[in-house]
């Protein structure tokens, strides 16, 4: 596909020491002739591809000294020819740098519009589109790596070759309807159905990773739990590692929950201390323990912090509210503590001297995780979840079809719908509203 040229700045505003700007399209060599005059005898025409040319960049009202690249396409990023100039890195340098293609007749770049154009193009999958923009987002180790596994397309590698065995499937199936033999179709349908769980089983395993994914995308849920004045602010401050949470020695006083995000092993966590779970006539306090018990609902796991020398049925009564969470049980203050006192908590902690931090968080990543050096994720995107359950649902009504001996062209019909929702995540079946969603969330000049 050859676009009119699009251009954009593709590095972050602000000042830093080199801005790139981008021209993307049919004949950006033709603009960059106009703006660009090279140090050295070649010129704008004659510029082998890849390969760095030091020259004068026209602004419009002033010039800058900088490089100029071109990539030729198909081996371009978007498939088409591209040119890049890198100038210094001032916002107002790469502005008139920009308004300069603008004027030679370059039309500025949508959202994401070099990215599209890369996926309309076939140089990536839709998956691999939705990667990159994990990988810019990403605010953890593991969420970069998930996106760029993404971006590398092993999703849609694994999603490829599901789609491969249903079409074979369904190629079976239409020689059976174009040519039927009474006496065959029966085993041929025995057949069918024994492929096809095959398949639900594998598609369910792939579903399956999205119960780590979703934690990596959005980060794990913790909800820092225990009667007031047992010390989670303090707590959350030292996992933190930062003074974030109010503390304060008057029972009651952590009103509101208080977010920090952490990272243990890459991965991203975000803590709530809830306000203090308790019965209370306070009005401003109810809506405390409101948001609290709301917190505790979506909490993917729980840490009940109990005052180490203090223990008693208020702790019972909290406790009993984390019943169905994962949960860690940390007993704090326990500097204080003259003697090795038994307990069962997981982890003996002091906010104060910091014992125990470094085991709560081994805990609180084995809660979410499991063991550490697990299976990398790439499973990450709701969108691509979504997509895999539709075509469990599919194949279900499909060997429920081959279990009541149902015509082969109406198990078909099922086989097809599967495939179609495997095509959604590649791209190859997304409609054009989901490709607009998508490219709408990403930044100019990606
Ligand atoms: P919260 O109400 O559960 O959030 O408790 P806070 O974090 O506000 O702490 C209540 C009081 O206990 C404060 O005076 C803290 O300084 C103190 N405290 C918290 N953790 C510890 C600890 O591990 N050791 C000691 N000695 N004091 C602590």
């Amino acid at each position: 596909m050859m676009e009119e040229n699009v251009a954009a700045i593709v590095t972050p505003a602000g000042k830093g020491g080199v801005a790139i700007i981008r021209i993307s399209g049919k004949n950006p060599l033709d603009i960059a002739e106009k703006m660009f005059t090279p140090v050295g005898k070649k010129r704008v025409k004659e510029f082998e591809p890849y390969r760095m040319y030091p020259g004068q960049i026209d602004g419009g009202n002033f010039s800058d000294y900088g490089l100029c690249v071109y990539f030729k396409g198909p081996a371009s990023y978007t498939g088409e020819d591209i040119v890049e100039f890198q100038c210094h890195g001032g916002e107002s340098v790469a502005r008139g740098i920009l308004r300069q293609t603008f004027r030679l007749g370059a039309k500025p770049a949508g959202r994401g519009e070099f990215t599209k154009r890369a996926f309309l193009n076939g140089k990536l999958s839709l998956a691999s589109a939705e990667g990159v923009a994990d990988m810019i987002n990403g605010e953890s180790d593991a969420e970069v790596k998930a996106g760029y596994l993404l971006y590398s397309e092993k999703l849609t590698n694994k999603v490829r070759d599901l789609q491969a065995e249903l079409k074979t499937l369904l190629a079976g199936i239409d020689v059976s309807v174009d040519y039927p033999e009474e006496d065959i179709e029966e085993q041929h349908i025995e057949e069918l159905r024994i492929a096809l769980q095959k398949l639900h089983v594998q598609i369910s395993t792939l579903a399956a990773g999205y119960a780590v994914g979703k934690k990596i995308k959005s980060g794990v849920t913790v909800a820092i739990c225990g009667k007031p004045n047992t010390g989670k602010s303090s707590l959350l401050n030292k996992l933190l590692g930062y003074d974030k949470a109010i503390v304060s020695n008057v029972a009651g006083t952590t009103r509101d929950a208080v977010e920090g995000v952490l990272e243990i092993d890459g991965r991203k966590f975000n803590l709530y201390d809830t306000a203090g779970v308790r019965e209370s006539g306070d009005a401003i306090e109810s809506i405390g323990i409101e948001k609290a018990e709301s917190i505790i609902r979506s909490a993917d796991v729980a840490v009940f912090v109990a005052d180490y020398l203090a223990a008693d049925e208020e702790d019972a009564r909290v406790l009993a509210m984390l019943k169905d969470k994962p949960l860690i049980k940390v007993f704090n203050k326990v500097d204080l503590a003259k003697d090795d006192t038994e307990t069962d908590a997981d982890v003996h902690t002091s906010a104060v001297t910091g014992e125990g931090i470094e085991r709560l968080k081994t805990l609180l990543y084995e809660k979410s995780f499991g063991a550490r050096g697990e299976d990398a994720a790439f499973l990450i995107e709701e969108r691509h979840f979504d997509a895999l359950q539709r075509a469990i649902d599919s194949l279900k009504k499909a060997i429920a079809a081959c279990n009541i001996m149902q015509p082969l062209d109406l198990i078909g019909i099922d086989v097809k719908e599967a495939w179609d929702a495997l095509g959604e995540i590649t791209g190859e079946t997304a409609t054009e509203a989901i490709i607009e969603e998508i490219f709408a969330k990403f930044c100019v000049g990606k």
